[in-house]
């Protein structure tokens, strides 16, 4: 393994956790200082469709002699499937990835409206309650709608929620535009950044076609987050040998959401072998070290 100056980094590694910039609950500086207070040394923060957290995070990462690694988790679909793509190192300024996040985020938020007027006929639900749940220009999602269904004392928490009035089967659910996964890898991997898919193989969504894995691995899928507590055992060896296979990078992380979800920081974490390998492969932002 090298240890030269792009890899002053130490493990444990966790390259999955939200703030209050998408649907975690906690700012970024706070995120960081639970992965710390977790064991965690080396973190990336993956937004749904933002960055604007970077900066917070990567401060407070410093602060506590941690290393940054700034991320993104952007929302794909292949046809019905929901297909979520991290993002690392890419230039945050990259125009045509700006655009694609921007227009996903403001489709986000009619979507979310459009579910909040159906639930409000059924239930003492406003466009208001969702507002009070979120962060100015957060990244908006179910999450916050889950939230305040709480706050109404509708539901008892999110899972609550998402098991019943947010799921599908009950009516209300509305889909938001979304880039097939094929965009969102280009885009990451033009703009320096390293593509990873993230939670490949749940039981909730059908996994992609391993064909059409290869087609993205062609246009610059980098990796696979193979250890992440939603993948399922059988798909999880599935994809360790197709990721040897094409010498993909294998990742493990938390996907953190704070309160949010029952998932902690460092329940599953990154090699330092494959950390380095996303580095090494990154041109478009540096990690920053502390
Ligand atoms: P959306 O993208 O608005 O459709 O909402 C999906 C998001 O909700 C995912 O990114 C997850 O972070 C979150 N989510 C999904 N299922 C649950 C759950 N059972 N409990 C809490 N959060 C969830
Ligand atoms: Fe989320
Ligand atoms: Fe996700
Ligand atoms: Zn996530």
């Amino acid at each position: 393994m090298t240890s030269g100056a792009r890899h002053r980094f130490r493990g444990p590694s966790d390259l999955h956790l939200h703030s209050n910039h998408s649907d975690g609950t906690e700012a970024p500086a706070e995120v960081v200082r639970q992965a710390h207070a977790h064991g965690i040394r080396t973190l990336a923060l993956t937004d749904h469709d933002r960055t604007t957290g970077w900066a917070e995070a990567g401060d407070a990462a410093v602060a506590h002699g941690m290393t940054f690694l700034p991320g993104i988790e952007f929302s794909a679909k292949h046809e019905w499937r929901s297909v979520h793509v991290l993002g690392y190192l890419f230039d945050p300024a990259d125009p045509d990835l700006v655009a694609e996040t921007e227009r996903i985020r403001s489709d986000r938020v009619g979507r979310a409206e459009r579910i909040v007027r159906s639930i409000g006929r059924d239930y003492d639900l406003v466009w208001a309650d969702v507002v009070g749940q979120t962060t100015p220009d957060a990244t908006v999602g179910r999450p916050h709608i889950a939230d305040a269904l709480v706050a109404r004392g509708i539901v008892r928490d999110r899972t609550e929620a998402f098991e019943g009035i947010l799921h599908p089967r009950e009516g209300y659910y509305e889909p938001h535009y979304a880039p097939d996964p094929m965009t969102a890898v280009r885009l990451i991997t033009r703009a320096g950044g390293v593509a990873v898919i993230a939670h490949p193989v749940t039981s909730r969504d059908r996994m992609l076609p391993l064909a059409y894995l290869e087609r993205l691995i062609a246009a610059g899928l980098a990796g696979l987050e193979i250890d992440h507590r939603e993948n399922t055992a059988a798909g999880k060896r599935l994809l360790r040998d197709f990721a040897a296979t094409h010498d993909l990078i294998v990742t493990g992380s938390s996907d953190y959401h704070g309160s949010g979800k029952p998932n902690r920081p460092g329940e599953n974490t990154t090699s330092d072998e494959m950390v380095a390998r996303i580095i090494d492969r990154a041109t478009g932002t540096a990690p920053r070290f502390g």
